[in-house]
């Protein structure tokens, strides 16, 4: 097991719309990938963490949930090749993401989405999510569209977030 690295905003992969794997062709390296994308999430507590973001072109992503209290464990779902199928309501609330570390900025999403995934042993599921989980939903496929949280930000936002990300930039490795 290893920490990755995770990619920075700037680095050309996080612009790449990424293609729906298969499967089987990945299955063999999916547990220790897998195993791999959980512990670099947990060890900067991020809720999500896409492919794209330690450097691979594969459409998958992993979700660590936040339990209800703290001392709860996060409820894990991987989502490989996902679709949003249907999503609906609209809410403005604050987001972040490892890959533009230190920054926060309000963004429009939808409250309440539908998703389409394959899971870790590529059974296919539909899965209707709500608050934090529907958020995560939007976020990492979004990541694996090659957007960024702040492609939603209000554009009258734009040249503050874009001044912040610049003076972030420095410190980002
Ligand atoms: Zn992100």
């Amino acid at each position: 097991m290893s920490i990755l690295r995770i990619t920075k905003y700037g680095e050309p992969i996080l612009r790449q719309k990424l293609k729906p794997v298969d499967y089987h062709q990945i299955a063999p390296q999916l547990p220790a990938l897998l195993k791999d994308m959980e512990e670099t999430c947990l060890a900067v507590r991020g809720v999500g963490l896409a492919a794209n973001q330690i450097g691979l072109p594969l459409r998958l992503a992993v979700i660590l949930l936040p339990g209800e209290k703290e001392e709860d464990p996060p409820t894990k779902y991987v989502i490989i090749n996902p679709e949003i199928i249907s999503k609906r309501g609209e809410k403005t609330e604050e987001e972040g993401c490892l890959s533009l570390p230190g920054l926060w900025a309000d963004v429009k999403r939808f409250t309440d989405v539908t998703i389409q995934y394959l899971d870790e042993n590529g059974q296919p599921h539909t899965k209707r999510a709500r608050g934090l989980l529907a958020k995560a939903f939007q976020h990492e496929v979004d990541h694996l569209d090659g957007k960024l949280f702040i492609d939603l930000v209000d554009p009258k936002l734009k040249p503050e977030v874009k001044k912040a990300i610049k003076k972030l930039r420095e410190n980002w490795n």
